[in-house]
């Protein structure tokens, strides 16, 4: 299956890269030490990944990574717009920055990513924070070298807003976890749910194609990974701008990559309710290495609110789907992302969201309050929800959730359950601990396992965010 639109590979850039390693080179014979670079992260799976694309390009061309922004040569934050308090830290965090360059004018500063693509955020950048080096959007993670260089050569200040309408291949990565993988299989979203500001920062959806998706993950596979997430913002349409029926296509990629030698698990997110098929619930449901978990947005349990968030979907809709994947995968895990305070929602309507979310007795959900994101139809709305209200709602939200949670947690006691382990808990170092195939946290004490391995794990007790259990075997 061939790409439908440009592809920007990595090894176009090589001229750059050469003279981006030979000044870093250069910097090591003077300063007796290679350029440190700084790569801090704000936002979804997406962007942790291109984060590590980042990260990856730096130590491509001889830099090191250091964990303190107070000892960078280099410092990129890679941006989120999703919700306004992620931009705000950024700037709370580009203030502190000031003080850096000062004392040393020789550091460059770039700021990456969705925040990036909006015009009237770089003008804000641009006026206000002169300290900034490179601007540059979504798509230009290859362009790097190219953007240090003219930095570093010239003095000039680049500001890089283009890639939208293109792919990206060949990009190093430097993973943050050596046995799972994010891999994103596609870009940009076509749906325009009225509160969301993707489709404008990400462009329309691009579907990167099956051979370079492949090439990744076997060479992630052969490198020792043992879990891999397929990432899109709606993966379920992956192919359709190329005509491909729905959700075929992501289902014959499923179980592609379901057959790659050395993998373990394979996941995805995220699904939109409406573009779910059968051909995927039946990928999920036959393939031993997909993992029985679907993570399903569902925003809001009222209809018309629904209607009003260009969802495309009903209440009732999504409950059959529901009731579809369950009868399908009856051990499958449900989790949600669920918006209160969206603008107009009455009493009532909240109050019909809630019955509804209890009748789904979701496993996990992601509450989010409505964010206001200027150039989407619903930031044009006055009706908004006053703030006092949308946090009592979020609260009756969380307790719901809180609730259904810990019930599936109980559901899991004195089963055993397949673990994949990942090393000591950072929150109790006397414990290991792990995730389930519907990606609950577990805590055991056993040693005699690396990261990756599968362990049989009998659950002896429940709390509401993860489990505790006994190792029983290793699978
Ligand atoms: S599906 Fe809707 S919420 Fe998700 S990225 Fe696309 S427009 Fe945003």
């Amino acid at each position: 299956m061939q790409n439908k639109y440009p592809v920007d590979k990595y090894s176009d850039h090589s001229a750059s890269l050469a003279r981006l390693q030979e000044l870093n080179s250069r910097f090591a014979m003077t300063n007796g030490r290679p350029p440190r670079a700084y790569v801090q992260t704000f936002g979804c799976q997406m962007s942790e990944e291109e984060g590590e694309k980042i990260l990856g390009v730096l130590l491509d061309s001889g830099m090191v990574e250091t964990d303190s922004q107070n000892m960078a040569d280099v410092i990129i934050y890679n941006t989120c717009c999703v919700r306004e308090n992620a931009e705000q830290k950024v700037y709370g965090h580009l203030g502190v920055l000031k003080g850096l360059k000062r004392q040393n004018p020789n550091l460059i500063i770039g700021i990456m990513g969705c925040m990036t693509q909006q015009p009237v955020v770089v003008e804000e950048i641009k006026r206000s924070y002169r300290h900034v080096d490179i601007i540059s959007g979504t798509g230009n993670i290859n362009r790097l070298p190219d953007m240090l260089c003219e930095v570093i050569d010239k003095g000039n200040r680049v500001v890089e807003l283009s890639g939208t309408e293109c792919t990206s291949e060949g990009t190093p990565k430097a993973p943050r976890n050596n046995t799972k993988a994010r891999v994103t299989i596609m870009y940009g979203c076509n749906n325009f749910c009225s509160y969301c500001i993707v489709p404008y920062v990400r462009g329309r959806e691009r579907s990167r194609s099956v051979e370079d998706i492949m090439e990744e993950v076997k060479n992630l596979a052969a490198s020792g990974v043992k879990e891999i997430t397929l990432l899109g913002q709606n993966v379920n349409s992956y192919g359709s701008e190329r005509g491909l029926p729905g959700g075929q296509a992501f289902a014959e990629l499923l179980h592609m990559v379901c057959r790659v030698p050395g993998l373990k698990r394979v996941r995805f997110m995220t699904s939109h309710p409406k573009d779910l098929s059968d051909h995927i619930i039946e990928a999920v449901a036959t393939e031993p290495l997909m993992c029985n978990q679907i993570h399903l947005p569902l925003q809001s349990g009222s209809t018309e609110i629904l209607r009003q968030m260009n969802r495309k979907y009903t209440a009732d809709q999504y409950m059959e789907l529901l009731t579809r994947i369950r009868n399908r995968i009856p051990d499958v895990t449900i989790s949600t992302d669920l918006i209160t305070g969206f603008p107009g929602e009455t009493e009532e309507q909240h109050r019909e969201s809630m019955e509804f979310i209890e009748k789904c007795g979701f496993d996990m959900a992601y509450i989010f309050i409505y964010s206001r994101r200027t150039g989407t139809p619903a930031a044009k709305r006055e009706d908004l929800v006053p703030e006092d209200v949308v946090h009592r709602r979020f609260e009756q939200l969380q307790q719901i959730i809180t609730d259904s949670s810990y019930r599936s947690s109980k559901a899991q006691e004195g089963t055993v359950l397949q673990v994949m382990h990942e090393g000591p808990s950072q929150s109790n170092p006397n414990m290991m601990t792990g995730r389930t195939e519907g990606n609950k946290i577990v805590l055991y004490k056993y040693d005699k396992c690396v990261p990756g391995d599968i362990l049989n794990v009998k659950i002896d007790t429940a709390k509401t965010w993860y489990l505790e259990g006994t190792v029983i075997t290793e699978d």
